[in-house]
């Protein structure tokens, strides 16, 4: 579990080392453009992002027809092995920037924004995806908090929001590291939980079951003690 996300991709790895090459320049060009390539393509793939988008736990966005057919075919690159299943992967729900137009590559505009703010989404602004599915930016997240009576639900959707399930899409630095810290706790957590109900149900078991040793001595005795006697007349003498 514990190099849980495994090697960086190299364009993650690449932001890193920008922003710590030169932290003054935060969102350099070099910044900016990988960002915006986080933000357009299959983290997995590499393809352009198509609806169905999942989110990995990590907060990573990925066709979703990509990562179910390396489940499916048992290729999933290592850094990816966190991934053990689609359910540890949920919707993610982006919305798309209308001013996005693909067939233009120098184009400086990105495929998605905030609902709330309209903020683009190009690895600058910080965006974050809700339990319900909704990615939307930071900044909208504040203004919702900030919100006494729309505190802990969805500003796009209304619906409750689990705040301890609340991941950062596309996290870099110190975000991806918190991000890691944030899956091996909840793992640990879950395996915790998965023992201790093992062990209530095994309490259970041998309060109101009889015991595995007197189960396997009644299926041994009843064989022999439903044989019926050979009870053959005897020979009678020639
Ligand atoms: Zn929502």
């Amino acid at each position: 579990m514990g190099g849980d996300g495994g090697v960086a991709p190299n364009l993650r790895r690449f932001i890193v080392t920008t922003k710590a090459a030169d932290q003054s320049v935060r969102s350099s060009v070099g910044r900016d453009t990988a960002g915006r390539m986080l933000w357009s393509t299959c983290d997995l793939s590499k393809e352009p992002l198509r609806h169905p988008i999942v989110l990995c736990p990590l907060g990573f966005l990925f066709n979703k027809e990509a990562v179910l057919h390396c489940l499916m075919g048992k290729s999933l690159p290592a850094e990816y092995s966190y991934i053990r299943s689609l359910k540890d992967l949920r919707p993610a729900i982006l919305t798309p920037n209308p001013a996005f137009d693909e067939a233009r590559s120098d184009d400086a505009t990105v495929p998605f924004e905030c609902p709330i703010t309209g903020a683009p989404a190009n690895g600058v602004n910080r965006f974050v995806s809700l339990s319900c599915g909704h990615v939307i930016s930071r900044k909208a997240v504040e203004q919702a908090c900030s919100d006494a009576s729309s505190q802990n639900a969805c500003p796009v959707c209304s619906k409750p929001v689990l705040v301890d399930d609340t991941r950062i899409v596309n996290p870099v630095d110190d975000d991806l590291v918190s991000a890691r810290k944030a899956l091996e706790l909840r793992r640990l957590s879950l395996a915790e939980k998965k023992k201790t109900s093992k062990k209530s149900v095994s309490t259970s078991d041998s309060s109101s079951q009889p015991k595995h040793g007197q189960v396997t001595r009644r299926w041994q005795k009843s064989p022999k003690s439903m044989m019926p006697r050979q009870m053959r007349p005897m020979p009678i003498g020639r």
